[in-house]
């Protein structure tokens, strides 16, 4: 172990050499991953790691299916979509298939980022407007434009400020935002009036609003579920104003939430625009823009859009895979069991432990707020708690604009043994970071 501990230190300092301090490495030890399995990742020791954090490899890293597909259609053919080819279009027709009316035009990219980008661009040409409306700790992507879309960056550290035409909406948090869930009532749509009032500045200033973005469930912000109603409330006042609604789909979409495959199903609202990221590839660079029919003919305009690798046949072979394994393995339900035994698990973990101020999610979207008396966001404690669960063997990681939220996001092959395991390990470092810190 002390060779290897020396093999990942080396490899830390090489890696400073040539790689910017702007890139991050988890953990006060980075580890040394050299495989994965299931829900389970391998050091160079060859020690397991439960990662529930990695909400990419949707359906366990390196999944033998998935694996096998991206293997031999790297080997026959990779192309762009300049020429037909049966994969990209399957995997365009199963995509819709599971999604509802009137979604039903697909683009496919790279990455989430380059997903929003086209559905700024997309919602646009729609609208023919500039100004977009954003949830307050929202991130959209890396990208310059995406960037200007996300509070979580440009109010974050080293953010300069977001520019006059994004609009910042209030955060329907219930835990610890203005309105909240137990005191006060109708919280979905009174959190939703904030968005009409932006909307009326915007056309007092004669202007219209291209789209109103949101995650369906709110990730970066710290795993918000959002009260009952808010989508559907602030997509009729963005609908009214002639804009357009984009649901971020990328970390809470395909099967993640358990009781639905998408995440605005649990808010029974529809987007116009759908972006799709992380999972779709298992890992394999794969993103996607599905839209209506009337928004996809507003940006035919004549300019042709050519993506290198978006919709290759490599990627719709991985795409495809996924969904297939998905509907064999029924992860989706497995996605609610596990979600439901692990919420049910940390709800009797909260009653010991009065740091664990809040337990909220959907499947295996969760998060637990860690809090000090009056709802004060318990900042060290959240990191003391995620590398005491690391020297335990699981992962997880922390967000939340306090980084007080532990977040939880796992592939959706857990077993209930995994929940276990995990249930365990958080039980015994919450003993010791309140031994630890007061
Ligand atoms: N939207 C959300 C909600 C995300 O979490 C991310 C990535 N963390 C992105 C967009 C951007 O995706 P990518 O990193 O693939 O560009």
């Amino acid at each position: 172990a002390a060779r290897t501990g020396r093999d990942a230190a080396a490899l830390a300092v090489r890696r400073r050499t040539n790689f910017s301090r702007a890139l991050g490495l988890s953990y006060s030890e980075p580890l040394h991953i050299v495989r994965g399995e299931g829900a389970y990742l391998y050091d160079e020791a060859d020690r397991p790691w439960l990662d529930m954090v990695n909400n990419v490899c949707h359906v366990g890293h390196c999944h033998p299916r998935v694996v096998e597909a991206v293997s031999r259609q790297v080997a026959l053919l990779n192309t762009n979509t300049r020429y037909l080819h049966e994969s990209v279009v399957a995997y365009a027709h199963r995509l819709v298939e599971l999604l509802p009316d009137p979604l039903r035009v697909c683009f496919f990219v790279n990455s989430g980022s380059e997903a929003n980008d086209l559905a700024l661009r997309l919602a646009s040409a729609h609208t023919g407007a500039r100004d977009v409306l954003v949830l307050d700790h929202a991130y959209h992507g890396h990208l310059s434009s995406q960037v200007a879309l996300s509070p979580y960056k440009f109010d974050g550290p080293g953010g300069q400020g977001g520019p006059t035409t994004t609009h910042v909406c209030e955060l329907p948090d219930p835990y610890r935002g203005r309105l909240r869930a137990g005191r006060d009532d109708d919280l979905g749509p009174r959190y939703a009036a904030p968005v009409a009032s932006h909307l009326a500045t915007l056309k007092s200033r004669g202007l219209r609003p291209a789209a109103f973005f949101a995650e369906s469930l709110q990730s970066c912000g710290g795993q918000i579920v959002y009260p009952d109603g808010y989508l559907r409330a602030a997509f009729e006042h963005v609908r009214q104003a002639g804009g357009v609604c984009v649901a971020d789909e990328i970390q809470v979409g395909l099967g993640r939430v358990g009781r639905h495959f998408w995440g605005f199903e649990t808010q029974d609202a529809v987007p116009d625009i759908v972006t799709l990221g992380k999972p779709l590839g298992n890992g394999h660079p794969l993103a996607a823009v599905v839209t209506t029919p009337e928004i996809a003919r507003s940006f035919e305009t004549g300019m042709e859009y050519f993506n290198t690798f978006g919709g290759n046949p490599v990627s719709a072979e991985a795409g495809l895979a996924v969904l297939d394994v998905i509907q064999d393995e029924r992860l989706q339900a497995n996605a609610r069991a596990r979600g439901d035994q692990l919420l049910a698990g940390l709800r009797r973990l909260r009653e010991r432990h009065p740091l664990i101020g809040d337990v909220r999610g959907e499947g295996l979207f969760i998060g637990i707020e860690l809090s000090l008396p009056g709802r004060a966001p318990a900042t060290a404690q959240a990191a003391a708690v995620k590398e005491a669960v690391k020297a335990r063997g699981v992962l997880i990681s922390t967000d939340g604009p306090d980084a007080n939220v532990l977040k939880i996001k796992p592939p959706l092959v857990l077993t209930e043994a995994d929940c276990d395991l995990f249930l365990d390990v958080l039980a015994d470092a919450m003993i010791q970071v309140e031994a630890h810190i007061q």
